[in-house]
């Protein structure tokens, strides 16, 4: 998809964001509980109302439509902000400022914006995206729900799972297989439906594992008809919608791992700096300072690597493309940082009231949702492999403050260039059968995007830690360097596999 097929965004007055965070902030932190709301499995309408009135349902949704027109960066500090205080207020918000309202933004008729992205600024109407199905989950070609001309209408039939928001939203955007339309025979797109459609039913809440306070829901699409003008930008254009889409709502949840990863850091630093044992607090043990020492450096590099994702806004291939190291990143970074803090609480961790298990049971999804992470990073590797992107060196670019790590990462991107070389000419075009080199380059490709970024934030003075900066180069040289060996043999995989089988 060309850039210029996504619309451009207004651009808002710098000051506007900082003024929202200030506000909403206040907000959490006087009527948000999370354990309350995890307890009562919902966030409570109060609040939903609050944050709308506050204005968060409209931060990315041009001004002349009710919204504050603001940039993906600043939304992924929103993001942030909301999961640091509670992950389902996130995932909601987060929802409908991505995945839901993105496509409207981003692709719709004047007229369906007109319609809906008023209501949806305000917050009276909250978005969801609906594109799971029973037997299309991380292999999105396999779609069996359908719009299909019939006079002059379009009939929609089909079933869709896990649907985020799904019992909150009245505006649901879905994608269809729409064989014929746009000229495109076995083409998708993406469909507009509202929750008060004749043959729309949601159906009941699934229980989950955590976001309990985040809707999800399946849908039943049972012969819904619309007028044409519900689909959403160019019909039979929607696998590339989808991707521009995915990559905004996967840039926004890996900023939402960032707030989880913060939340419990905070919460390891306090606990570790007043809990005793062995004559002294748990922070001046030599092994939980390096526990604590790695866990602020990886939210550093995941803090930078999700503000340069959200600066490629304009740059629709740049952003498909690191949004994926982003989002596996991110998630893989939250859940490590969680589980190392729930270690360093010992057994209090493992108790409700340390807040502890709720970060642990929240953020796991964060490594399936938006697309799992190894589906993902062979999509990464496979981009690698293709067409890889073209990358400066960082050296000559940078201040004093950021030369040696500069240096650190031009030789980590140069060892894993020289790796892709290598394997371009001993596999050539069968390289792209090799998922599972594939995976690894992609892990590679995206610990390397991470110190890359965390280099430009050290740069432009983005981070307030050089030392988490340098001690993340370190592990990140060490991880490269591990992804780019060579995978376990394919036999020796296979006879392990032998001993699995059932029964066995
Ligand atoms: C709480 C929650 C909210 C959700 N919200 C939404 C939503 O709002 N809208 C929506 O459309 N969907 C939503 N989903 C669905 C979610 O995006 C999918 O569950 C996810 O993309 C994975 O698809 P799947 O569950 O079908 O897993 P499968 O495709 O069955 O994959 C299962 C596992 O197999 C492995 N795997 C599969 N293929 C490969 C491969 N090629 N290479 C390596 N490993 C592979 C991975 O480990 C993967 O996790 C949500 C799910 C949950 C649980």
């Amino acid at each position: 998809m060309s850039a210029a097929a996504v619309q451009p965004v207004e651009v808002a007055e710098p000051d506007v964001m900082g003024a929202l965070l200030t506000g909403v902030e206040r907000y959490l932190r006087s009527e948000v509980d999370a354990a309350q709301i995890d307890r009562e499995g919902a966030v409570p309408a109060r609040v939903l109302a609050g944050l709308g009135e506050l204005g968060v349902f409209g931060v990315t949704i041009p001004q002349r439509y009710g919204g504050a027109g603001l940039r993906l960066t600043d939304a992924c500090r929103l993001a942030a902000a909301l999961a640091r205080a509670d992950r389902s207020i996130a995932t909601t918000v987060g929802l409908h400022l991505g995945l839901g309202t993105r496509p409207l933004v981003a692709f719709g008729a004047e007229g369906l914006k007109q319609r809906y992205l008023p209501r949806l600024a305000s917050g009276e109407a909250i978005a969801a995206f609906a594109t799971t199905e029973a037997n299309a989950g991380s292999d999105l070609s396999r779609l069996a729900t359908t719009a299909l001309a019939e006079g002059a209408q379009l009939v929609v039939n089909g079933e869709k799972l896990f649907v985020t928001n799904g019992r909150l939203a009245k505006v649901f955007t879905i994608t269809a297989a729409t064989p014929g339309l746009g000229g495109a025979q076995r083409g998708s797109s993406l469909v507009l439906l509202e929750s008060g459609d004749p043959g729309l039913s949601v159906g009941r809440e699934e229980r989950k594992l955590g976001l309990k306070g985040s809707s999800t829901a399946p849908l039943t699409i049972d012969g819904v008809r619309i007028e044409p003008e519900r689909i959403i930008g160019e019909p039979g254009r929607g696998a590339d919608q989808l991707h521009h889409v995915l990559a905004w709502g996967r840039t926004l949840m890996s900023a939402g791992c960032c707030g989880t990863a913060r939340a419990a850091l905070v919460k390891a630093i306090e606990h570790t700096a007043s809990r005793r044992q062995f004559g002294r607090t748990l922070d001046a043990q030599p092994v939980v300072r390096e526990h604590l020492a790695l866990m602020g450096a990886r939210l550093a590099a995941m803090e930078a690597l999700v503000h340069d994702t959200a600066s490629l806004e304009d740059d629709v291939p740049g952003l498909l493309q690191r949004s994926l190291a982003a989002k596996v990143f991110g998630s893989d970074g939250a859940s490590y940082v969680v589980d190392t803090a729930l270690q360093l609480f010992g057994g209090l961790g493992f108790i409700e009231e340390s807040g502890m298990p709720l970060l642990l049971r929240d953020v796991r999804i964060t490594r399936i949702f938006e697309g799992a992470n190894d589906v993902l990073l062979t999509q990464l590797g496979t981009h690698l492999a293709t067409a890889p992107p073209p990358r400066r060196a960082l050296a000559p670019l940078v201040g004093p403050d950021a030369f040696a790590l500069a240096c650190s990462a031009d030789v980590v991107a140069a060892a894993l260039d020289a790796h892709r070389e290598e394997l371009s000419a001993r596999h050539k075009i069968g390289l792209l059968r090799q998922t599972r080199l594939l995976n690894r380059l992609g892990r590679a490709v995206a610990w390397s995007e991470a110190l890359d970024a965390t280099v430009r934030a050290v740069d432009a003075r983005r981070t307030t830690s050089r030392g988490a900066a340098a001690l993340f180069s370190e592990v990140a040289a060490r991880d490269v360097a591990n992804a780019l060996a060579a995978p376990f043999g394919e036999e020796v995989v296979s006879s392990a596999l032998a001993d699995l089988e059932p029964g066995a």
